[in-house]
């Protein structure tokens, strides 16, 4: 087993922070028997007129029923962006600490590494299997080694990490492992929400933007034990979901049904979308793919992806990426957006 301490990761000037008491903080209760004169706030009700709730109590609830996890263990942040961040912010010391990402995998991290000073060590994925090697990963592990993020299902090779692999580097490793669940509605393994009580140090984020259906409301979803969670309460910005932002969550999540059914004929045209993909010449490799995308392999990516603009479409050219040399990323769009790509692709 690891010797995960939560208190001996979190940066000092964060432990010794109190939490910024907002007017909404001190008086919780929307009550319209109540007299509001404590925020400053314009008093002619036009519906968006008051300060959001910090804490999102009503969409927090509903997730905690559809996820079985304590509210308390929810953080929600303005795009996977912002909780992505808060996390650097709390535990990586500037100039100091280091994070360990697999690579290939989403640009954000990188991003938000360099705008936070912390050094970026990518670790290979397997060429054979998009797989951590996971004495790889720990060879590049030190004392200054505070993260290391998965991403499962992973962008843009569109495989999920194995569960061994993922307890294996749980296990072993001392600092925080972030596990990306951005595309876990599309996959048929379980998402790792369910594992976080045995294991204290996995921080697991969701988003609204794929699945749900959301990315134009930007809100990311956090779930860790307690502890982190408070510690990242801490330092968020008060009011960082807004209230637009919480209505259209709280009326979409209220209707999950829906959201299900769409997964379902999302994965359904993947599905006939690979099938189609055999049949075009240049296409020398479609990878499996747990996720709401496909990446495949052609003769010359940068050559395909510049035909397919000509005629309107637009994929994604992953040929710079890590052992994704001639590789194009393909969202998985409508029965007809997805029958026009393969007529363009038979005509190119
Ligand atoms: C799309 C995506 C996200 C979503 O980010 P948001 O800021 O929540 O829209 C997160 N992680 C990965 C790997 C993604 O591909």
């Amino acid at each position: 087993m690891n010797n995960f301490n939560l208190d001996s990761i979190i940066r000092p000037n964060v432990k010794a922070m109190k939490a910024y008491s907002s007017a909404r903080d001190e008086f919780q209760e929307i009550n319209d028997d109540f007299i509001f004169l404590d925020a400053n706030e314009n008093p002619f009700n036009n519906g968006l007129n008051r300060y959001p709730d910090p804490l999102q109590r009503n969409v927090k609830s509903i997730l905690s029923k559809l996820k079985n996890v304590a509210a308390e263990q929810i953080l929600l942040g303005n795009g996977s962006d912002e909780v992505l961040d808060l996390i650097f912010r709390a535990f990586c010391e500037p100039n100091q600490d280091n994070v360990i990402a697999i690579s290939p995998s989403y640009g954000m991290y990188h991003v938000l590494a360099n705008l936070n000073a912390v050094e970026y060590r990518k670790s290979l994925l397997s060429e054979a299997d998009f797989q951590p090697k996971i004495e790889d990963v720990f060879s590049k592990v030190d004392d200054h080694t505070k993260m290391i993020f998965l991403c499962s299902p992973n962008n843009p090779t569109g495989e999920i990490i194995k569960k061994e692999s993922i307890l294996k580097i749980v296990n072993r490793f001392n600092g925080l492992v972030i596990i990306d669940e951005a595309y876990i509605d599309f996959a048929t393994e379980p998402s790792w929400i369910g594992e976080i009580k045995n294991y204290p140090n996995v921080i697991v984020t969701q988003t609204l933007s794929k699945a749900v259906g959301l990315a134009g409301i930007r809100l990311g979803i956090l779930y860790a034990s307690q502890e982190i969670v408070d510690v990242l309460n801490k330092i968020k910005p008060p009011y960082n979901i807004n209230q637009l932002t919480q209505l259209k969550a709280i009326e979409i999540l209220n209707n999950y049904r829906k959201v299900i059914e769409t997964t379902n004929t999302i994965l359904q045209q993947k599905q006939a979308l690979e099938n189609a993909l055999t049949e075009i010449s240049f296409v020398e490799k479609i990878y499996p793919s747990d996720a709401n995308f496909i990446l495949i392999k052609v003769d010359n990516a940068n050559k395909r992806y510049n035909q397919l603009v000509e005629k309107g479409i637009v994929i994604r050219n992953r040929n710079n990426d890590d052992l994704c040399k001639n590789c194009l990323r393909i969202t998985v769009g409508t029965e007809v957006e997805n029958q026009k790509l393969i007529q363009t692709f038979k005509t190119i």
